[in-house]
């Protein structure tokens, strides 16, 4: 036992509870306030500027949505990627997949392959 009596390793005070709020991060895969579509931009290299785009999840079943939502896992889209037709990600599965892949890696570029396992357990990559 050391001069301080600890048995558990507690030896520092616990740093102070952060404050709990309701946070929406930004995105961690686009720049929000440009106004382009992400998928536009990644397939198309088109930087059109939209005046109105709406906001999809890329992990967006059951519980997914939330954690999207925590980790800035989020772009913007056209409506043309988004919902309308062939090419909009909910009706697409194809470029689902490549968000969600675009999605893991930038994920774990910030906090690692383990943390997104820990996360979202399962590999999209
Ligand atoms: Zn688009
Ligand atoms: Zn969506």
């Amino acid at each position: 036992m050391d001069r301080n009596g600890s048995k558990n390793g507690l030896m520092f005070p616990k740093p102070a509870k952060q404050k709990k709020r309701k946070n929406h991060p930004k995105s961690i895969l686009q720049n929000e306030e440009d106004g382009s579509c992400y998928l536009c931009v990644l397939l198309e290299d088109c930087w059109a500027v939209y005046s109105y785009r709406e906001e999809h999840h890329i992990f967006f079943s059951k519980h997914q949505r939330a954690l999207s939502e925590e980790y800035g896992l989020k772009v913007r889209l056209c409506l043309r990627h988004h919902r309308n037709g062939p090419l909009a990600v909910h009706n697409n599965q194809k470029y689902r997949r490549l968000l969600e892949k675009k999605g893991q890696q930038a994920f774990e570029a910030l906090h690692g392959h383990e943390k997104f396992m820990e996360v979202f357990g399962e590999n999209y990559l």
